[in-house]
């Protein structure tokens, strides 16, 4: 079998996703000849972006919205905008629009916020209010794996005790109007969970510190200049990258001090063969995918005419209405039913960034959670939640490109049956990611540093940085 010829490397990096280039650029910062190889022509995996409709209509391929990456505890401490990032702050992170033509704002400021639903305040400000001034100390903790003595075990305990609960609950406990308690479930819906699922209130938590904090900002240009400048500060630290090459075996790869995979566990025991045996194989085989989502974007010929105007002032809209409705969604998506009113993530980038689109005319991003591996067409239901909240939508619709989770799947690996978390994130699989043993695998100097391993999905790089910290301690 022949190897593949790479310049002399310390470690390979196999994957180029946020996760892989952070792994890389953390083992070239510690001086290790550092080789990264992607199979797709392009670098970036879940950050990347294209004409996927019109020519002059830029596109995120995959992910478009990066308040963990500006907050990450590693991605924020390199020098990525000398390396050409630009990050791009819409006023408003996200609106949550009703059908009464009304819409619950998330602002940096959290009187503002509070200011949409006022007899919630109280309870708002208790539930985020002393972590947003702490988010620093807080995030430091949050994208740790578990094993490791929190720093702030006082300020971890307050985040967690509601962390640890379920969307669902904790809104209703919490709030009492629908605008707080469905903007709060449209956040808790980023958990790819049902919403009575515990754990799955963690990342609303996470999302609304992280808009106070810093907000939920675009990258200039469309998200492929994020993994530009990624790929730019690990070449000027003396990192290699190679494109378009499939890792198919280990047994393909030079001799190195560390191999690092940013692939999931599917993945990983097919390129692994039959190195992988006993209880880690059959850990791997029983890993668990999760909710797959449905992708569209749109070429427009005019801003969304949203019937709350104020959406326009935000980079994010969150389309599902009250929180009884987006649980039915995110349930039936979670039972292996796709939901005819299915909850809609939507971005409009555009609006802040006329770099992505040719002048006056406008881009807009969105996809909805369905059964993993689903098969039909949501274009129509998509479309329809959008029409609902902003009347004309469609007649604004110049192209429009469609990803299901075959689609997803098609163009990176990673997304298996259209799960673009590596894996479900219910209780066990958020903490224990693949297997108890994490970044460690049971081959000699193979180590995961996908979003397969905590803290799991998102672009904050951490798992990549986790996993570079333990192939450097274990030298
Ligand atoms: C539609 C969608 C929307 C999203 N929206 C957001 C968002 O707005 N904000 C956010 O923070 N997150 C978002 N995410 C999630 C985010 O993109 C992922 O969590 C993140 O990209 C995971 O990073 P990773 O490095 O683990 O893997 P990936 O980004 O998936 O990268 C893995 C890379 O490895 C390569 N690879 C796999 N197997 C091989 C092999 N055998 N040989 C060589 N190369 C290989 C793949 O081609 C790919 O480039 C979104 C994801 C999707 C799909």
């Amino acid at each position: 079998m022949t190897k593949l010829d790479l310049p002399k490397t310390d470690a390979i990096i196999v994957g180029s996703g946020p996760n892989g280039l952070a792994a890389a650029i953390r083992l070239a910062q510690a001086g290790w000849a550092v080789t990264v190889v992607e199979a797709s022509p392009t670098l970036g995996g879940g950050v990347s972006s294209a004409e996927l409709t019109l020519p002059g209509f830029i596109h995120d391929v995959c992910s478009s919205v990066y308040p963990m990456g500006l907050c990450s505890p590693f991605l924020s401490t390199l020098p990525l905008e000398k390396h050409g990032l630009e990050w791009v702050f819409p006023p408003v992170a996200l609106a949550h629009p009703f059908d009464d033509g009304t819409a619950a704002l998330l602002h940096h400021s959290v009187d503002e916020t509070v200011a949409g639903f006022p007899s919630d305040g109280a309870s708002y400000r208790r539930l985020i209010g002393d972590l947003v001034p702490r988010w620093r100390e807080l995030f430091a903790d949050v994208f740790t794996p578990l094993g490791k003595i929190p720093h702030h075990p006082f300020l971890m305990a307050k985040f967690g005790l509601n962390a640890i609960r379920s969307g669902r609950g904790l809104a209703r406990s919490a709030f009492t109007t629908e605008k707080a308690r469905g903007l709060f479930a449209g956040l808790a819906a980023h958990s790819l969970l049902p919403l009575e699922e515990l754990s799955s209130a963690a990342i609303a938590l996470v999302l609304t510190i992280a808009a106070h904090a810093r907000g939920w900002p675009f990258a200039r240009g469309g998200s492929q200049q994020l993994t530009g400048a990624l790929a730019s500060y690990l070449k000027s630290l003396g990192g290699h990258l190679i494109t378009g090459h499939n890792v198919e075996s280990l047994d393909r790869l030079p001799p190195a001090r560390a191999v690092l995979l940013d692939v999931t566990p599917r993945q990983f025991l097919k390129i692994a063969g039959d190195r992988l045996q006993g209880s880690y194989r059959r850990k791997l085989e029983r890993y668990q995918y999760g909710m797959a989502s449905y992708k569209l974007d749109w070429a427009l010929g005019r801003p969304v005419p949203w019937r709350a105007p104020e959406c326009l002032q935000a980079g994010t809209v969150h389309l599902g209405g009250t929180l009884d409705e987006i649980s039915d969604s995110e349930r039936r998506a979670g039972r292996g039913q796709a939901s005819e009113r299915p909850f809609v993530l939507f971005a409009q980038a555009s609006l802040f960034d006329p770099s992505r689109a040719p002048e006056g005319k406008h881009t807009a991003w969105a996809y909805c959670h369905v059964p993993n591996g689903y098969a039909g067409d949501m274009t129509a239901a998509i479309e329809n939640q959008v029409e609902r909240f902003a009347p004309g939508f469609r007649d604004s619709i110049l192209a429009r490109s469609v990803m299901g989770p075959a689609a997803l799947e098609r163009q990176n690996p990673n997304i298996v049956n259209g799960d673009i978390a590596g894996g479900a994130l219910n209780l066990r699989q958020l903490f224990l990611r693949p297997a108890p043993s994490l970044y460690r695998t049971p081959l000699s100097r193979v180590f995961l540093c996908s979003s397969s391993t905590p803290p799991g999905p998102g672009v904050h790089g951490m798992c990549g940085f986790w996993a570079a910290e333990t192939a450097l301690g274990s030298e």
